[in-house]
């Protein structure tokens, strides 16, 4: 069967940049800000789970904290569970740590609710590059940073026996090639990944001939260790564990609650203001990714987080789940990114979750763009005729998905979140004192927002317990907002 050209066009990742990088797009007066009425995401429909997607939006607001944790997204729930994990092996309390979640739509109804549901650590990807920048052991421990957090992910889900119920599939990763350029930069990566000592036994190259015998499409590509799963799930999952796990740790959360500004209440305390009251708190923790500039406007822009609109669509295949395999993929320099979701016993083939398309909206590419209440006509246009065209045979051209939703990631400069005290614009921790932040995970979350937070968590831990936070040997220093 022959290919149909690819819809979308190639090598834009240059040009991408550019534009997240350039300083004139930053004086745009866009808030960073939530919007009414998301679209909804295909994660969202059916769901039965606790806590409700409306909970504690009504009655009384918790009025004091130790700890306020803005966003209750995968970061926030990652950190609330790192939390109580501390604080139940603390034997020195005289009373229980308390903290609340503010969520200011529906819980989890932000990037993690709506995102592409893949959960697979980067071995040598950007390597070569990150080496270069931030040295060796820096580039290493990205990696181990991922491992790290995709392994304890994985570890709360099968310690819970929840692997069938959050549909977790460790199918592997398959990356194609659509260039030579891609090829290329991708062998350069793996080179000096390989050099610097990071375990490439579980990494394989697989020729246009491979990918076409396996899979049915004919492009080179790379396999590598990969799983996917339902992330609102994940995050209902980290939500129990959290509320129930300790009595030395009481956690409330108010949905629909946006913390609308934050100021000094007194030397040791912060005042997060929402429409229904204010909250005093100790410890304030910004857990709002694409949207932390709204309560933080100096990291507005390329210096701090710029919002990205993604897109994404379940579409079902034309072929059965044995022809397309349980492999989850990625193309086009990341753009595009898909996996077949497990099939039910009424299904003849399966829904295939697929996102991307930013590169096909130039000169944009849906940066600096926060409104998730609508989709890209266009991007969904060219996200229509993608799998068609990439495997014949496997998807049927023309046909309609049967969800179609977009959401906002938060992207840096470096592609790289910020992980620790918020600081002002010349570095300085000072001003915002008892203030933390995790974010800007540049729509490759999952694989690091789970660490990130245990992070950020230990940093507050330790401020609260009176002790020095230690950086774990996982973590990347240059992720740290203060020199450690
Ligand atoms: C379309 C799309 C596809 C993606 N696909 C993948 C993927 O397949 N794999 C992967 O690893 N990553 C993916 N990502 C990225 C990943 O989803 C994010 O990096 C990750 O979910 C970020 O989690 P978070 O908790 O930091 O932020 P979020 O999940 O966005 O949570 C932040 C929360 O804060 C709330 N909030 C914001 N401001 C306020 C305020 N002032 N008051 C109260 N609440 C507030 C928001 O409503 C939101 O719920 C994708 C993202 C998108 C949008």
């Amino acid at each position: 069967m022959s290919h149909l050209p690819l819809p979308v066009p190639l090598n834009v990742h240059a040009k991408q940049q550019a534009v997240l990088e350039d300083a004139a797009t930053k004086s745009s007066p866009q808030k960073a800000f939530p919007v009414p009425h998301p679209t909804v995401s295909f994660w969202q429909t059916g769901l039965e789970i606790t806590p409700p997607p409306d909970f504690g939006s009504e009655g009384g607001l918790t009025t004091d904290a130790d700890i306020c944790i803005i966003g209750s997204g995968i970061t926030g729930w990652s950190a609330a569970y790192h939390l109580a994990k501390t604080f139940a092996e603390e034997r020195s309390l005289s009373r229980p740590i308390r903290a609340v979640i503010l969520e200011a739509r529906d819980f989890c109804s932000g990037a993690t609710g709506r995102n592409g549901g893949h959960l697979t650590a980067n071995l040598h990807e950007s390597f070569a590059a990150r080496e270069k920048l931030y040295g060796r052991e820096e580039a290493l421990r990205q990696v181990a940073l991922e491992q790290h957090n995709v392994a304890e992910l994985l570890k709360v889900v099968r310690e819970a026996n929840q692997e069938a119920e959050l549909d977790l599939v460790s199918g592997g990763h398959v990356e194609l090639f659509f260039s030579q350029k891609e090829y290329d930069d991708a062998k350069e990566d793996y080179a000096a990944a390989q050099a610097a000592g990071v375990d490439v036994r579980f990494i394989e190259w697989l020729s246009k001939e491979d990918v076409q015998a396996q899979y049915g499409a004919s492009y080179p590509g790379v396999r590598l260790p990969g799983n996917n799963l339902w992330p609102l799930k994940a995050v209902g999952l980290l939500y129990n564990l959290a509320k129930d796990h300790t009595p030395s740790f009481v956690l409330d959360l108010h949905t629909r609650t946006p913390a609308t500004s934050i100021t000094r209440l007194d030397a040791a305390r912060w005042s997060v203001s929402t429409p229904r009251g204010s909250i005093a708190c100790t410890h304030v923790l910004h857990a709002t990714n694409a949207y932390v500039s709204h309560l933080l406007p100096h990291l507005y822009g390329p210096a701090g987080v710029i919002p990205a609109r993604g897109q994404v669509l379940a579409l079902r295949a034309a072929a059965p789940a044995d022809v397309l395999t349980k492999a989850a993929w990625g193309a086009n320099e990341g753009f595009e990114y898909w996996f077949p979701r497990p099939v039910k016993a009424h299904e003849a083939a399966p829904l295939v979750i697929l996102g991307g398309g930013r590169e096909a909206a130039a000169p944009r590419y849906e940066l600096y763009e926060i409104d998730d209440s609508r989709v890209d006509e266009d991007i969904g246009k060219a996200m229509r005729a993608f799998l068609p065209s990439v495997f014949p045979g496997n998807y049927e051209a023309g046909r309609e998905p049967e969800a179609e939703w977009s959401g906002i990631m938060g992207f840096t400069k470096t592609g790289d979140p910020f992980v620790g005290p918020v600081v002002d614009a010349s570095g300085d921790a000072k001003a915002f004192e008892g203030q933390y932040l995790s974010a800007g995970f540049s729509g490759h979350g999952m694989p690091r927002a789970f660490a990130c937070a245990e992070a950020v968590a230990g940093m507050i831990a330790s401020n609260i317990l009176g002790r020095t936070w230690m950086v774990p040997d996982w973590m990347p220093k240059h992720y740290l907002t203060v020199a450690q």
